[in-house]
């Protein structure tokens, strides 16, 4: 079983432009707003119909390319990915686009949380995937059918019902681009139009920085392709919209559309519900940078409590979660926010933040805090208790890591050491997002897994809150 936690889990940004000059370079600018999504390795696959090339390394997209890399990526064709660190480190050899032949690239964001049914099928048909992860055994199925004379189209189809996890994905060849969804689209996947070609990326930030026109979401079940007749569409399986709520919680932009929401607003309408189920007195609202902007900003609005950005970030070190080891990751918080103690000595403040997952920011913040001479914390969380596993792409750790699944609310705010604890009741969850529960995956905090994760479900305790 160990192996299996072992496995690097991803939540990926992917992006395509199809039929539109300098394809290579807008892709590389269209990386930059998907950063977020990942910072441990970033590439770039591009074609021009006759060579398919690939540059992809370690490192964030500023420093994985070069000017002259860049111009080498020709073609009217590129696609792009983004890839985040893994809890055990990373493992830079995994980079994306997978490109392991010369005429097959697949960017995917996604996981599976078993591979059964591919490594059966790739073990009777003979298929090497000694090492592969999900993403490179969903590239060696495609490749089989590809060599058995299957278009691209024809093998994404034919593969599909192997592909039993969360997968949104675009596969490339020298004159086909598909891009596919998995059956309740858990991740995001848009579809743009760029002057008179087509571009594909996780969340629509990427679509407006290259200067693309929102479409519409790659719907559940289906794919979108581009090959030499043309462009089309199929559903090849009957789906329903599942959508990783995390997206609204912590992952997407907030400059970003999903599914006909602002995530911006969303973010806002958490702040204002937290605010009426968790009111207080306090001298400031303060935001933890900078996923906690826009619910404090509300927050404080309703409560009509001083908004103050009284944690300054260092912008340029990233997300704690990147951080290999558990010591560094202690380092984190200082490394990451400074206090403006002038205004905060001896203060009340509220503190709002998106979310609390193992609970290692939380405290190192309030202690932060009190250093200066705060008097009250007040911690908001602007979403509800996370306390399930999540094996549908993000960087979670095992459910004994998840503060809330074995601690009541009471213990989560003793070992904070916070004044109060007030998170997002689930109904204020469901009313901020603006959707119907149906069209949510809320796998992190009700244990409900649309996409089914087998012999996993064993791993899973019931939660303390
Ligand atoms: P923790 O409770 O694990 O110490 O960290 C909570 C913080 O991590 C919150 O401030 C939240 O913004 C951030 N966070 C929540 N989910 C994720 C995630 O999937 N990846 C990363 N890198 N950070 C996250
Ligand atoms: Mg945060």
């Amino acid at each position: 079983m160990e192996w299996l936690l072992e496995r690097p889990r991803e939540h990926c940004g992917v992006i395509a432009i199809v039929d539109a000059e300098e394809a290579s370079r807008l892709t590389y600018f269209g990386l930059y707003s998907l950063q977020h999504r990942g910072q441990e390795s970033a590439g770039i696959a591009s074609t021009d119909g006759k060579l398919l090339k690939v540059h992809k390394r370690a490192g964030l997209v500023s420093t994985v390319f070069l000017e002259s890399e860049i111009a080498t990526l020709k073609g009217s064709r590129a696609v792009g990915h983004v890839r985040y660190s893994t809890s055990k480190g990373s493992h830079p050899q995994h980079a994306q686009p997978v490109s392991r032949d010369e005429n097959l690239v697949l960017s995917h964001n996604g996981n599976f949380a078993t591979m059964q049914r591919m490594e059966k099928f790739s073990e009777e048909k003979g298929i090497d995937t000694g090492n592969c992860n999900d993403t490179e055994m969903m590239y060696e199925i495609l490749r089989f059918q590809i060599r058995r004379g299957a278009t691209l189209a024809e093998a994404v189809v034919e593969s599909y019902p192997l592909f039993d996890g969360v997968f949104a994905a675009i596969a490339m060849t020298k004159d086909e681009v598909v891009a596919f969804q998995d059956p309740c689209a858990i991740k995001p996947l848009c579809f743009g139009r760029i002057n008179g070609g087509f571009a594909f990326a996780s969340e629509s930030c990427a679509l407006n920085t290259v200067g693309a026109e929102f479409v519409r979401e790659v719907g559940p079940g289906e794919m979108i392709i581009m090959d030499k007749n043309g462009f089309w569409e199929e559903k090849i399986v009957m789906g329903d919209f599942k959508r990783d709520s995390w997206e609204f919680v912590y992952f997407a932009r907030p400059d970003s559309i999903m599914l006909g929401r602002s995530i911006y607003e969303v973010r806002k309408n958490f702040g204002r519900i937290l605010a009426e189920e968790h009111p207080t007195q306090a001298d400031f609202v303060i935001p933890i940078p900078k996923s906690g902007i826009p619910a404090a900003i509300s927050y404080s609005q309703v409560a009509k409590i001083p908004y103050e950005e009284l944690l300054v970030k260092n912008d340029y070190i990233g997300r704690t979660f990147i951080e290999p080891s558990q010591r560094v990751r202690d380092l984190g918080v200082q490394l990451k926010l400074n206090p403006i103690e002038e205004l905060l000595r001896g203060k009340s403040v509220v503190v709002v933040d998106d979310s609390i997952v193992r609970g290692t920011t939380s405290p190192k913040i309030v202690d932060l805090l009190r250093k200066v001479g705060v008097k009250e914390v007040h911690m908001r969380i602007a979403s509800s208790p996370y306390r399930f596993p999540d094996y549908y792409g993000t960087d979670t750790p095992i459910q004994d890591g998840l503060i809330a699944a074995r601690k009541t609310i009471e213990e989560i705010r003793q070992s904070i050491g916070a004044d109060s604890l007030g998170y997002l009741s689930y109904s204020g969850l469901l009313q901020g997002i603006g959707l119907p529960e149906e069209m949510l995956s809320n796998s992190w905090h009700n244990g409900v897994y649309p996409i089914p994760i087998y012999e996993r479900a064993s791993e899973i305790f019931t939660p303390a809150t």
